[in-house]
């Protein structure tokens, strides 16, 4: 894996990752682990934004396969990362990490909206910044936030923690002969519509030579291990 020294990271973590075991919802404990995760990344020197997704509440095209105005729901979605930015919040403060949550969405009573320069210097006094409500508009995904802000806050790599451990050329879950990349390009991911990031979002890392690493954060203590080089882990880049 050749990715450039790391400074500073983006992490986004798939709502899904914060159900734990449960089937909906939020898992405090399982929470209170990824929490201990992204400590230990921060305490290594790392400074770190984190994007949360919020598919374990709700996903506006699922709202709207069953109905919904698609935009309507696409601002339910976006609550639902919000909510899960202040779980996530939560946890981390819990362990000492002090953390501040921006939204794209303003909401002055629980968060600070979007500030970049306000980011920079949070991150340099150590703290983990959170930021909610992907670009705050509808027909975009979390995935498209996580790659604007790693671009905006000039992030070194892009991590994508999900529960699978890597980019495979087709659905592992359906062809059993699915192989995983340990390294695949930009123009791959596009051209074939492998399942790692939207399109729009891979566009713009790769706009921005903004490296990909996707693994599985179910697996306990991976974080550390991908960052340190190591475990299972796909890295898009050109
Ligand atoms: N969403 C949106 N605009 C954004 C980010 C998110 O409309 O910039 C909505 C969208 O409905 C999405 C939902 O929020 O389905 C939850 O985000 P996402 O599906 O990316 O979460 P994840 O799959 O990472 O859990």
């Amino acid at each position: 894996m050749s990715l450039p020294t790391l400074k500073r990271i983006l992490l986004k973590l798939s709502g899904e990752v914060l159900m734990g075991e449960q089937q909906y919802g939020i898992d405090t404990d399982y929470v209170a682990r990824l929490a201990q995760e992204v400590k230990d990344a921060r305490d290594s020197g790392l400074q770190i934004c984190l994007v949360i997704g919020g598919g374990n509440i709700f996903r506006g095209m699922a709202g709207a396969a069953k109905g919904m105005d698609r935009a309507q729901a696409d601002y339910m979605g976006m609550l639902a990362t919000i909510m899960n930015a202040l779980a996530m919040q939560n946890a981390l403060e819990q362990i000492g990490v002090e953390t501040r949550v921006q939204s794209a969405i303003q909401m002055d009573e629980v968060c600070e909206p979007v500030i970049r320069r306000r980011a920079e210097r949070h991150l340099e006094k150590g703290r983990v910044v959170i930021f909610a409500a992907g670009v705050g508009s509808p027909y975009f995904t979390t995935d498209s936030g996580a790659a604007l802000r790693a671009a905006e806050m000039k992030c070194d790599a892009l991590f994508k923690g999900t529960s699978v451990d890597g980019v495979y050329n087709a659905d592992p879950k359906k062809d059993p002969a699915a192989k995983r990349y340990d390294t695949v390009d930009y123009a791959t991911v596009l051209a074939n519509n492998l399942q790692v990031m939207d399109a729009s979002a891979v566009a713009l890392c790769r706009d921005n030579s903004i490296p990909i690493v996707v693994f599985s954060i179910r697996e306990r203590g991976n974080l550390a291990r991908v960052l340190a080089g190591g475990g299972t882990q796909t890295v898009v880049q050109k």
